[in-house]
C-alpha cells in the first residue's frame, strides 16, 4: 500500500517528506486512513538518538487515529468506515504472562514498537504514524466515542493512557493528593484524569505562564518550581508523584514530598540515569516506582471513560512541514499542550 508521510532519514536531520509502501493485508490486519498524529516527547528522544542507537529511515508517531478502508477476511472486531486508534505497540507474543494478562506492553518478549524497531518477523523495519496510511492487526487497534474532537483524541493513544494507567493502578481518587510534574502532552492529561478521578491535583511545573491554563484543566494548586522552597514547604503531602518531566532533574526536592507510603512513579525517560538518595526513600516508607503506557483493554477502557467525561487533549494542529519548528517549540515546553499533524498535509 502505497503510503506518504515524513521520516528522519540520519540522526538529527530534520524530517522531510517520504514515501513507503506498507504491507499487504493479512487475513487479521485492517487499513486505515490517519486523519490526525499526535507528536509526543518520545518521538524528538529517538529521532535525536537520544535513548540509544535508531533505525534510519525513521517515521515517527504512536498516537494515531483515522477510519478503517479496509479489513482482511477474518477480521471481526472492525468494519469498514469505524474510527480507530493505534497507540504505542503493534505487536507482542501474545502468550507470555503479561500478554495473557492484558499487560502486552510488559511482555517478556518484549512489546513491538510502532516505529523505531524490527517487526516480529525480525525484518521488517516498523513504520509509524507520521503517515497517511497505516496497517495494524486487528488485537492491537481499538474503538474510538464517535462523539470526541478526533484532533484531540489522537494524543490519548500515548500521552492519555501513559497517565491514566498509574492513576488508576495507584488509586488516584477522592481523598488523594495527586502531584503532577510537567505540564506538557503527558502532563496535561494527568491533570485531566487526577481531577475527573476526584483526586485533589497539583502541577509542578517551571512555566509559571501555564497557570491560568492548569487552573482551567482542573488543577486545585499551581507549583512553580524554579524556586526549591516551594517545593520544601509541601514535605511529606503527597500520596502519589507522576513525574514527566522530559528534561533530567534532581528529583531529591520531589521525593521528599511523599508522604507515608507515598509513590513516586517515573514517567518520563529523559535518557540519563537518576541519582536517588537511600536515605529519603527509607524515611516515610516512600516507594519509587515506573510506569509505560498501557495494556490494550486498558486502552480501550480510557478511550471509552473518555468518552462518557468528554475528555480530548487540548492540541495545536499543524500541517506536515511545520514538524520541524514544531519539534524545537515542543523542546523548550512551547506548545499548549500537544501537536497534531493533519495527515491530510502528508
Ligand atoms: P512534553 O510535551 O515535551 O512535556 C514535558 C514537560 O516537561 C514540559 O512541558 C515542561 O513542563 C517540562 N520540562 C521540559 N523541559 C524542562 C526543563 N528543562 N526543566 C523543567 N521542566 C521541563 O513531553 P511529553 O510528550 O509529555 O513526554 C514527557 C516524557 O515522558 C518524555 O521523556 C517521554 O519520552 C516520556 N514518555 C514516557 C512514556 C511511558 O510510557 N512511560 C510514554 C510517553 C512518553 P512545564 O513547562 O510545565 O515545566
Ligand atoms: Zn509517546
Ligand atoms: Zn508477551
Amino acid at each position: 500500500m502505497k503510503t506518504q508521510g515524513y521520516a528522519v532519514k540520519s540522526v538529527n536531520a530534520p524530517l522531510e517528506s517520504y514515501e513507503f509502501s506498507r504491507r499487504d493485508l493479512r487475513p487479521r490486519d485492517v487499513a486505515l486512513d490517519i486523519y490526525f498524529a499526535g507528536i509526543c516527547h518520545s518521538d524528538i528522544h529517538q529521532a535525536r538518538e537520544e535513548w540509544g542507537p535508531a533505525i534510519f529511515p525513521m517515521v515517527p508517531g504512536h498516537e494515531i487515529v483515522g477510519r478503517v478502508i479496509e479489513i482482511g477476511s477474518q477480521v471481526s472486531k472492525f468494519k469498514v468506515g469505524e474510527l480507530i486508534g493505534v497507540g504505542v505497540f503493534v505487536d507482542s507474543c501474545r502468550k507470555c504472562a503479561s500478554c495473557n494478562a492484558g499487560l502486552e506492553q510488559y511482555c517478556v518478549e518484549g512489546m513491538t514498537g510502532t516505529y523505531n524497531t524490527l517487526e516480529r518477523d525480525g525484518k521488517t523495519v516498523a513504520m509509524g504514524g507520521y503517515s497517511n496510511k497505516f496497517v495494524i492487526d486487528e488485537d492491537y487497534a481499538v474503538h474510538i466515542p464517535e462523539n470526541l474532537d478526533l484532533a484531540g483524541v489522537a494524543p490519548l493513544m500515548c500521552a492519555g493512557i501513559t497517565l491514566y494507567s498509574p492513576l488508576k493502578n495507584w488509586k488516584a481518587g477522592p481523598g488523594k493528593k495527586v502531584g503532577i510534574m510537567g505540564l506538557g502532552g503527558l502532563g496535561h492529561m494527568g491533570l485531566k484524569f487526577a481531577h475527573a478521578l476526584g483526586a485533589e491535583t497539583t502541577v509542578f511545573s517551571h512555566s509559571p505562564e501555564k497557570e491560568a491554563g492548569a487552573k482551567a484543566m482542573g488543577a486545585d494548586h499551581f507549583v512553580v518550581t524554579k524556586d526549591v522552597k516551594n517545593l520544601e514547604r509541601l514535605e511529606k503531602s503527597f500520596d502519589l508523584i507522576l513525574n514527566t518531566v522530559s528534561a533530567h532533574l534532581d528529583l531529591e526536592p520531589y521525593l521528599k514530598m511523599l508522604k507515608l507510603d507515598g509513590t513516586f512513579v517515573v514517567i518520563a525517560l529523559p535518557g540519563k540515569p537518576y541519582q536517588i538518595n537511600v536515605g529519603t526513600m527509607l524515611d516515610q516508607r516512600r516507594s519509587l516506582a515506573g510506569s509505560m503506557i498501557g495494556g490494550m483493554a486498558e486502552l480501550q477502557q480510557m478511550l471509552n471513560f473518555c468518552g462518557e467525561h468528554n475528555i480530548v487533549s487540548d492540541v495545536e494542529v499543524i500541517k506536515a512541514d511545520y514538524i520541524n519548528t514544531a519539534y524545537e517549540r515542543t523542546v523548550a515546553s512551547d506548545v499548549k499542550y500537544r501537536f497534531v499533524i493533519d495527515a491530510k498535509s502528508f
